[in-house]
């Protein structure tokens, strides 16, 4: 059974973008023999550079030593062929988003390895079962789901199928936590946890935008200001790139058997065909120029300097509070003044 303390255990990874190369660095940074591939010339060793160029940074930053750069460094290979993965213990696929692209790669990497090798995918909304089912020993298929960029983000789910045996489970989370991740077991279900999370973040607010309700740039401002998030629901879709987060939500939304909690927007489609999918494309929710969003300049919260505004006085204290800092005049009389604006905090009505 994999043992994620046997000396010399080799990582294989296959699919050496934007995911690959993390994990690849991941595993070589915790001390394990790393053996990359990408099937497209020229990326492994892309991927591979870019490794190196992250290392020398952490040196230049005093995060590490040179030495311990050298040796992770070390411990990475490139291979042009899966049939080199032999000898590997793991192996964890990063490879296109694609049904059949995974399940041929399973197929074929369940007859290059031993029975006592795990094969774990990295995929963020294919059904992992379904992938283990084009193997010969779909128990040893499990999800390994790391988030972007693999070498900053704590968290890796780690998704067990109604194949896989709890012992083994076990020992692929003391692996999870030996290359220094925080794991979390999760069934193999539609979008596993965060995906299946972030989707109601996502919908809601394509659903608020179709309304007519707000535009990005408000429905952005108001999650950051009131509820805390780091990024708008718009802003983070422009960093992932719809024509990545659209077709997971198509495949969650299918896998929930058309479940209209999870209905994709038609505004996400037509963006994803006009090719207006985000910061990489330079135009997304927002325009980007020299990768920086540039923010209309009505983002900005309205201004009330001056204004006379009539707040409801069962209005929460700290509403109050935000209209007299912007400046208005602010009145919580029985009757508003005839040229007031009239505040009112409803919860749950119109
Ligand atoms: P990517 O396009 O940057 O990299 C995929 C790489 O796989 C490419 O270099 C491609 O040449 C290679 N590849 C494709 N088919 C292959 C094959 N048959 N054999 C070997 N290599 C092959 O994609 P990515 O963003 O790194 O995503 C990889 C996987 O990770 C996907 O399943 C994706 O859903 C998942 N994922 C992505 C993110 C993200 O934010 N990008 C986050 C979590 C999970």
């Amino acid at each position: 059974m994999f043992d994620p303390n046997s000396p010399g255990l080799t990582v294989g990874v296959v699919g050496a973008g934007t995911m690959g190369r993390g994990i690849a660095q991941v595993c070589a940074v915790a001390g394990y023999k790393v053996m990359m591939h990408d099937s497209f010339p020229g990326v492994a060793q892309e991927g591979f550079d870019f490794i190196q160029k992250i290392l020398a940074r952490s040196v230049e930053k005093g995060r590490i030593s040179s030495d311990a750069a050298d040796e992770t460094v070390a411990r990475i290979s490139l291979v042009d062929r899966l049939e080199y993965m032999a000898g590997c213990g793991l192996v964890i696929e990063a490879a296109a988003e694609i049904h059949e692209v995974k399940k041929d790669l399973f197929r074929e990497l369940d007859e290059i390895v031993s029975e006592d090798a795990v094969l774990a995918t990295n995929t963020s909304s294919l059904s992992v079962i379904e992938i283990a089912a084009a193997t010969r020993l779909p128990e040893r298929v499990v999800g390994l789901h790391f988030f972007n960029p693999p070498p900053l983000m704590a968290l890796v789910e780690l998704i067990f199928t109604i194949k896989n045996d709890h012992q083994l489970i076990d020992n692929i989370y003391n692996f999870v936590e030996k290359i220094g991740k925080t794991p979390i077991r999760i069934k193999d279900s539609p979008g596993f946890v965060v995906n299946h999370v972030g989707r109601a973040l996502a919908t809601e607010s394509f659903a608020i935008l179709s309304e007519g309700v707000a535009e990005p740039v408000d429905i952005d401002r108001i999650l950051r200001d009131a509820a805390g998030f780091k990024m708008g629901p718009f802003e983070l879709l422009d960093l992932t790139g719809l024509d990545i987060s659209h077709p997971v939500t198509e495949q969650i939304f299918a896998q929930f058997y058309n479940d209209p909690f999870y209905r994709p927007s038609e505004i996400a489609e037509a963006r994803v065909a006009g090719g207006v999918t985000g910061r990489k494309t330079g135009a997304g929710f927002y325009t980007y120029e020299g990768g920086k969003a540039v923010v209309p300049s009505e983002a900005a919260a309205p201004k009330v300097q001056n204004v006379d505004v009539w707040l409801d006085p069962k209005a929460p204290d700290h509403v109050g509070k935000v209209l007299t800092d912007a400046g208005a005049n602010l009145t919580q009389a029985f009757d508003p003044p005839p040229t007031a604006v009239c505040v009112v905090t409803p919860l749950g009505c119109d």
